[in-house]
């Protein structure tokens, strides 16, 4: 039997923070396609904020902030913030349906996991509005069915993950960092990026060996030591990502040449990360790309997970 909740607000608006992998172990591709990975997650100041409202039927819009390109981003009910809401619903055996609107800040298809960000504050907000006191564990299983990366966007900080990335366990990170996170305008899907490390994996050029976290990562984000860090910061998919497209090599090299602590590929890219332990010298760099002409945005890390900011 479908049953309908009595909502408990008018909106409920969610906001989720961008993801990055400060590490990024990919093993070898399974049978079922998909690549078991150990990942240290760190999620970092670039937010979407999610507003769900009553609806007849589902419906989603999504606006975005200056510098993002929303026209990879479905207006139906592909959207992974709608396939949150029905599995919510479906979840609690629930007629409902709603409204979710998306403010974007974080860029698309930028392997920053802005799309597993809208799931998970669609989940927490829907969860709010339809008064549904989901437990912790109940929202964590639902956000893995939708995608490797919501159950971080749902936790947020620092976290181990494990199997496909869905299996997250919070580490302590006593860093206070900043990113500059650096866009580019010609999108690199995830799933070629895979496919092409399988491509090198067999030809030999990259090994897939079974991931580890590395302990040296974990020891530096405990002490908060942001050069040890630096040093421990690595990306299996780097090689694969810079083989498919060579243009990303000479961002690569631009931004090695501002002298930050570290300097690393988001993910499958093409989004690039560059580290400092320090505000001013943040500033400085950011500058520079000011000057240079290059779109950037400036994220502190780590930050929450999902929180409400309002609720009507
Ligand atoms: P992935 O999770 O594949 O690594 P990503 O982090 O690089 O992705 P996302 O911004 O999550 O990038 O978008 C990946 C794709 O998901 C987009 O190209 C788009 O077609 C689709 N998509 C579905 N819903 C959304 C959404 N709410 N926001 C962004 N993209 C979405």
């Amino acid at each position: 039997m479908s049953l309908l909740a009595e909502p408990q607000s008018s909106a409920v608006t969610v906001r989720a923070a961008a993801k990055i992998n400060l590490h990024l172990g990919v093993g070898p591709v399974r049978a079922d396609g998909f690549h078991p990975l150990q990942t240290i997650y760190q999620a970092i100041g670039l937010y979407d904020d999610v507003t769900v409202t009553d609806g007849e039927d589902w419906s989603v819009r999504t606006v975005g902030d200056s510098g993002i390109d929303l026209t990879a981003v479905p207006g139906d009910d592909t959207n992974i913030a709608v396939r949150a809401g029905l599995a919510l619903a479906a979840h609690h055996g629930l007629a409902q349906t709603a409204h979710i609107e998306i403010h974007k800040g974080i860029p698309v298809a930028g392997g920053m996991a802005g799309g597993s960000a809208d799931a998970a504050a669609t989940l927490v907000a829907l969860d709010r509005l339809w008064g549904l006191e989901t437990s912790d564990e109940e929202l964590l299983a639902i956000a893995a069915t939708l995608g490797s990366d919501v159950p971080f966007a749902l936790i947020g900080g620092t976290a181990i993950g494990s199997g496909r990335g869905e299996l997250v366990t919070p580490v302590p990170d006593a860093t206070e960092l900043w990113w500059i996170v650096v866009p580019h305008e010609i999108g690199l899907p995830t799933p070629g990026v895979y496919r092409h490390f399988d491509v090198l994996a067999e030809r030999g050029v990259v090994t897939a060996a079974d991931p580890v976290v590395p302990d040296a990562l974990l020891d530096a984000l405990a002490a908060g030591e942001p050069a040890a860090v630096a040093a421990a910061l690595s990306n299996d998919l780097a090689a694969a990502a810079y083989d498919l497209r060579p243009d990303l090599v000479e961002l690569r090299a631009r931004l090695d040449a501002l002298g930050a602590d570290a300097v690393l590929l988001s993910g499958s890219g093409p989004t690039h990360l560059v580290m400092y332990d320090d505000v001013d010298r943040a500033r400085a760099g950011a500058a520079e790309l000011t000057d240079a002409g290059v779109l950037h945005w400036l994220a502190p890390a780590p930050v929450a997970g999902c929180h409400v900011v309002s609720l009507l």
